[in-house]
């Protein structure tokens, strides 16, 4: 049977969940309902009961998910029931913040849920070879080989913008198919490969729009009411 295409936004509250049961103390609480798990996420239990039952997984009626169970499920539909091993490219402020914050809380955060920092790369001489937290910088051209080698399935890509386009592009022909992208810049990627970008510039501009009142609220209501 074709599998369902299940929609992007579905996908990316998974986590939200597998995060909160992940917190949760099994021998004191082994069930959560959806309410709760509404409340503890921001999700409305009738998403909830949507999201999870596009899985077929189902709560008890009346009763809520049986918190072990419903991790393991999470864990499978998300594909973190294996080491998934990471790569990181540019090992300039960012990948070695982004690197040594992995590395700090890996138990915590990169471990908890299966994902493990394996690499490094970098063009420049002085990096190459050195050990930041966890991991050890290679030089690119050893990435095709080290991608097959560790079997890595993400990278995040901290390159500068005008690099980050050839670094997919490569990481792509080796067999890549998922990528954290730091920098500012929208990347072409081909069908079958997934890009999300935490683009801080981005954020940070639409957040400006919230960051004080509008001083243009009297237009706004003026072009609203067809007064102007
Ligand atoms: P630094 O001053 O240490 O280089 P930075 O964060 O200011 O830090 P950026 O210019 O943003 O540096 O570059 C980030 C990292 O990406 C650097 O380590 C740089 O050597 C590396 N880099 C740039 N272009 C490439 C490339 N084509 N392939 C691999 N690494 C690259």
């Amino acid at each position: 049977m074709r599998q369902r295409r299940v929609p992007d936004v579905v996908v990316n509250r998974l986590p939200l969940y597998l995060r909160v049961l992940s917190e949760i103390d099994v021998d004191h609480a082994p069930i959560i309902s959806s309410y709760e798990l509404g409340e503890r996420t921001g999700i409305t239990p009738g998403q909830i009961r949507k999201d999870l039952s596009m899985f077929g997984v189902f709560g008890k009626q009346g009763v809520g998910y049986d918190v072990s169970i419903l991790r393991g499920e999470l864990r499978r539909i998300l594909k973190l029931n294996r080491i998934v091993n990471v790569g990181l490219v540019g090992v300039g402020n960012l990948g070695q913040a982004f690197l040594r914050y992995g590395a700090d809380r890996q138990r915590e955060i990169l471990s908890r849920e299966g994902l493990r920092m394996r690499a490094a790369f970098d063009q420049d001489e002085r990096k190459i070879g050195r050990r930041i937290a966890v991991v050890e910088v290679y030089p690119v051209a050893r990435m095709p080989e080290l991608i097959k080698k560790l079997d890595l399935k993400i990278m995040i890509l901290t390159v500068p913008a005008g690099a980050a386009q050839e670094i997919l592009d490569r990481c792509v022909a080796s067999g890549v198919k998922a990528f954290l992208n730091f920098a500012p810049v929208k990347l072409t990627v081909p069908a079958g490969v997934r890009v999300h970008h935490a683009d801080f510039t981005l954020q940070l501009e639409s957040l400006a729009y919230y960051s004080r009142e509008w001083e243009g609220n009297e237009e706004q209501t003026n072009i609203e009411s067809g007064t102007d």
